[in-house]
């Protein structure tokens, strides 16, 4: 995120007349980043998670169990901090806390990032600390699983209609106490002219309500419950939902891009793997993740991206893009090629929603304050991220300095660090082997945008078929592709040789200690059940859960005693004091088990269950 100052922050009406200025400055801020840091060479391959924790109370109720959004983060934020400074005097190992969006969330990061491949397998041991410091900072009746959304959130509210969200559902207290994030709520809301439209197919259950097709905007809770999909009119609904992060920096800025554009379509194969979102407002729906075309825009700014940015994958970039032709001709008159200049006038033909009235006229030699303005409020499935200034100053002199980095943003986040791991190590990894082994995975980006549309849908992991690249050691100009499952796509067929095998042949040329290399094959190995549909989805499971609970009507809303249950058994399942058998199979057995003392178990287990599993999909 970028920064968070404690000024006053402007008004939308007040921001108008410096719309253009940011607009224009906030570029040749991005130009000063590369006239200083664009000959970067060599810089390591370091990185790092992000997760997005939620805090829930757990209240027995008079009338049966209810489970509530704790609006607690910022007391918690400063506690952990306050530890973290202690803990970090005495030499233990760091995590960062920062503040999120909802009142009732945060994120965390490892201390620092890792450095290298083998790294990955320590991540698991990291995000169980971090687990474990922010449980620790929690009331008895609290509790932080690692779930993507409140099933809950804006159901039985009381202080709606504030002055900030107008929400029919959510209270403004819902929003993080920093003065950047109700100014980015407003903000958007005054616009647009109007609230946000969140709407997403209802799972019909036999005793639904006959409903109302209609895109009208409901004006009660009521005409809301009505319609024939679940509504949703703020915007702590999208911004409220947690995702996994991987950031990835590149050894130049040549190669960060050649990373971003291998890692574009893979974006809707890990949303489809990951899907983890089956409740939106109490009601079960059909969708993971909805696609919103309000906006003149044709995409909103959460969305999948729009093009590569290499200067040879220009042929993949079949979308329409929107820009200004005075922040093209700026960019390009500056000596940035044409792709790369599109996708920073595309970025920038957003409007900047939250200014800081003592920050408008800076250094552009030294702030980036308007380029981190557009950029970090354009929310993609993939983020590049050119150096921020470091001790004050653009430069990549210092030997610590950040270098050109590339963020992985589609993953939703797992109820276990297991899982959690898996996909971080998955991502670092097949990054690794892409560049190793020069594989070119590139396809028309319509294709991507298509794959995203699918990989949307309910059970897409192995419902749905996505456009993947049929061989990507062979030219651009040759690329061919066709349509795949996911667990095709990982585990290849006929014409395709697979994401995993690829990645295990680029292991095989790595020299890696036994323990590192065992970590990354059970990870392999969980991915692999997971697309084969042996193992749910977060997801489903989540959706069963509701479903078979004593308390659910068949109606598809969420009773208030199964999301008690759900998040309870959510955080139980998350702090491995109950066994996730259906979450996790054969692999719940080995995440509780210390990853130090793994290698034993894991080989006896995995090579019993491969077999099945092999065996399955040869019947097939
Ligand atoms: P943002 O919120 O903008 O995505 P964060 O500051 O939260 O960024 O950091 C994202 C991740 O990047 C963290 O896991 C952090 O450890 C990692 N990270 C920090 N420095 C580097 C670096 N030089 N290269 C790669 N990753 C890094
Ligand atoms: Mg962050
Ligand atoms: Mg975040
Ligand atoms: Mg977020
Ligand atoms: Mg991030």
């Amino acid at each position: 995120m970028g920064f968070l100052h404690e000024s006053e922050p402007m008004s939308w009406e007040q921001s108008k007349s410096v719309l253009k200025y940011v607009r224009e400055h906030g570029i040749e801020q991005f130009l000063s980043v590369l006239r200083t840091c664009g000959a970067t060479n060599g810089d390591p391959f370091k990185w790092g998670d992000e997760v997005e924790h939620q805090v829930f109370r757990l209240i027995p109720g008079a009338t049966g169990p209810e489970v509530v959004a704790a609006l607690r983060s910022p007391e918690i934020l400063a506690e952990l901090r306050e530890k973290e400074e202690q803990l970090q005097a005495s030499g233990a190992e760091g995590c960062a806390w920062m503040p999120e969006f909802g009142r009732w969330m945060l994120e965390s990061t490892p201390g620092k990032p890792y450095e290298g491949l083998a790294a990955a397998a320590t991540a698991e041991a990291q995000l169980s600390l971090r687990r474990r410091r922010l449980r620790a900072s929690l009331q008895p009746d609290e509790v932080a699983p690692t779930v993507t959304a409140f099933p809950l959130l804006g159901v039985g509210e009381t202080q709606v209609r504030g002055p900030v969200l107008d929400s029919l559902f959510l209270p403004d207290e819902s929003i993080f106490p920093h003065p950047r994030f109700p100014t980015l709520a407003r903000n958007i809301r005054e616009r647009r002219g109007g609230k946000v439209e969140i709407r997403r197919p209802k799972m019909k259950d036999v005793q639904s309500l006959p409903v109302e097709t209609s895109n009208a905007v409901p004006q009660t809770i009521e005409e809301a419950d009505a319609l024939d999909h679940v509504y949703a009119d703020a915007m702590p609904f999208g911004m409220g939902s947690s995702c996994l992060q991987v950031t990835m920096q590149a050894s130049s800025i040549e190669e960060s891009r050649r990373l971003y554009d291998q890692l574009a379509p893979l974006t809707p194969v890990l949303l489809a793997l990951t899907a983890a979102t089956p409740f939106l407002r109490g009601w079960i729906c059909h969708r993971v993740f909805f696609l919103a075309s309000t906006t003149p825009l044709r995409k909103s700014r959460y969305d999948s991206v729009d093009c590569y940015i290499s200067e040879d994958s220009a042929q993949f970039n079949d979308l329409p893009m929107v820009f200004e032709a005075g922040h093209l001709d700026q960019l390009l008159h500056a000596g940035v090629d044409e792709v790369l200049a599109k996708h920073i006038a595309h970025l920038f033909a957003r409007d900047p929603l939250v200014i800081f009235a003592d920050r408008v006229e800076l250094d552009d030699s030294r702030d980036i304050d308007h380029w981190e303005n557009l950029q970090s409020t354009n929310w993609q499935s993939l983020r590049w991220k050119p150096p921020p200034p470091h001790k004050g100053q653009l430069s990549n002199e210092d030997a610590d300095h950040i270098g050109w980095r590339v963020e992985f943003r589609s993953m939703e986040l797992q109820m276990t660090d297991f899982e959690n791991a898996a996909f971080i190590s998955f991502i670092i990894l097949v990054s690794r082997a892409i560049l190793d082994l020069k594989l070119d995975l590139r396809i028309p980006m319509s294709k991507v945008e298509e794959n995203m549309t699918v990989a949307s849908r309910r059970s897409a992991c192995t419902k749905e078929l996505l456009w993947f690249r049929t061989n990507p050691l062979e030219d651009a100009s040759e690329a061919k592709y066709q349509l795949m499952s996911v667990y095709e796509i990982l585990n290849g067929n006929e014409v395709f040789e697979g994401l995993i095998p690829l990645c295990r042949s680029y292991l095989d040329s790595q020299t890696l200690d036994s323990t590192t290399r065992q970590s990354f094959e059970e990870y392999l190995n969980f991915i692999t059940f997971r697309s084969a549909g042996a193992l749910p989805t977060a997801a489903e499971w989540m959706r069963s859960f509701v479903m078979a609970h004593p308390s659910y009507k068949r109606d598809g809303r969420v009773p208030a005693a199964a999301a008690h249950d759900l998040m309870a058994a959510a955080e139980k399942i998350g702090l491995g004091e109950m066994q996730g058998t259906e979450l996790l199979g054969p692999f719940s057995a080995l995440a509780s088990v210390e990853p130090s003392l793994r290698a034993k178990a894991r080989e006896v287990l995995l090579s019993e269950h491969c077999r099945h599993l092999t065996a399955r999909h040869a019947c097939q």
